[in-house]
């Protein structure tokens, strides 16, 4: 099968991803050998690639918003998991199910979580093995193009919103606006919230305001009135502080990110007031069913740019540069 494996850490423009053939996998207990058929690209695998995060072992198959057919099923295989059936892998692989995270439904922090496309092969292949008490089901109604940004970017961009506390008619900061962000920004619609979003890219702006935004500006800019919630989804320290001028007392402001540049010194003023500021780390097995289940009945739009599997090391520099409207997927194979 072809695969496109990360060998070395190495600067996108260098090319870290190289094609290799590799055999088909064999499922063990609990796994599913999936035919992918579409692969996110995620900021995270850029990380990985360039090794700001460093996996365990390389090389590796990055790619951890995986769209596929189950087509081969170890014994012992978990929540009715058929073959034939069209399922989707994200970021969490897999958790122990044993300690006091797993137990308490909060599994994403469990420390002995495996994560697709860091601590295994991921989805940058033809093929791939996934744990099926962690795969989740899909919904019909959305194409296996628009399905991958989800896996990722939309599962965790709805929990750094429900993290960020936010209720219905808030005002609600969104800073970076790539492929979490502009799906985000539909949730927060649904939900009956006005979005200010921060970005750069005049691209990004424009895409905002498609997607409903009330206002959209620079960090350096400050809407007439403080905000609510605050959702930061680029790796950039300095933002913090910009972003914190901007909430209002009792407001929370919700870091997603799995890697950040040093957060700069600030004054206490900034967080006094019980502002909140927190991190969102992964995402549990339970956000994924809530938000594909609300995707489908928002209507999601996701916005794609679709590269062939050979051209991930494009699809990563274009990442890299902010030249993607919404989210960067790999076609992978075609479904049958
Ligand atoms: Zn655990
Ligand atoms: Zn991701």
């Amino acid at each position: 099968m072809r695969s496109m494996r990360i060998a070395m850490h190495k600067h996108i423009e260098k090319e870290p991803l190289r094609l290799e053939e590799l055999p088909i996998p064999e499922p063990g207990l609990g796994q599913a050998r999936l035919r992918v058929t579409v692969c996110g690209v995620c900021h995270t695998d850029l990380h990985t690639a360039e090794g700001d995060i460093r996996p365990p072992v390389l090389p590796l198959t990055p790619g951890h918003q995986v769209v596929g057919v189950v087509e081969a099923l170890g014994a012992g295989a978990a929540n009715g998991i058929q073959i034939g059936q069209r399922v989707g892998v994200p970021w969490l692989y897999s958790a122990c199910g044993e300690c006091d995270y797993c137990l308490h439904r909060q599994e994403n922090l469990c420390p002995e979580a495996r994560f697709t496309g860091f601590d295994v092969d991921g989805g940058y292949a033809e093929y791939m093995l996934a744990e099926t008490a962690y795969m989740l089901p899909l919904p019909a109604a959305i194409s296996d193009e628009q399905t991958a940004p989800l896996l990722c970017a939309g599962i965790i961009g709805y929990r750094s919103l429900r993290l960020a506390e936010v209720v219905p008619g808030d005002r609600v900061g969104l800073v970076g606006f790539g492929a979490s962000a502009h799906l985000a920004i539909q949730v927060a619609r649904k939900w009956g919230c006005t979005s200010f979003v921060f970005t750069r890219s005049e691209e990004h702006r424009r895409h905002a305001q498609e997607l409903g935004a009330t206002w959209t500006g620079g960090i350096e800019d400050t809407p007439n009135r403080y905000l609510d919630r605050v959702v930061i989804f680029a790796p950039a320290g300095e933002l913090v502080p910009r972003a914190l001028e901007k909430l209002r007392p009792g407001g929370t402001l919700a870091i997603n990110a799995i890697h950040m540049t040093p957060i700069p010194e600030m004054p206490y003023r900034l967080i006094y007031g019980e502002r909140t500021l927190r991190s969102v780390a992964n995402a549990t097995y339970q956000d994924g069913v809530e938000f594909l289940k609300l995707a489908e009945e928002i209507g999601i739009q996701s916005t794609v740019v679709a590269y062939p599997l050979e051209d991930a090391n494009r699809a990563l520099l274009d990442l890299k540069r902010s030249k993607i409207s919404g989210e960067a997927v790999l076609m992978v194979s075609e479904r049958w």
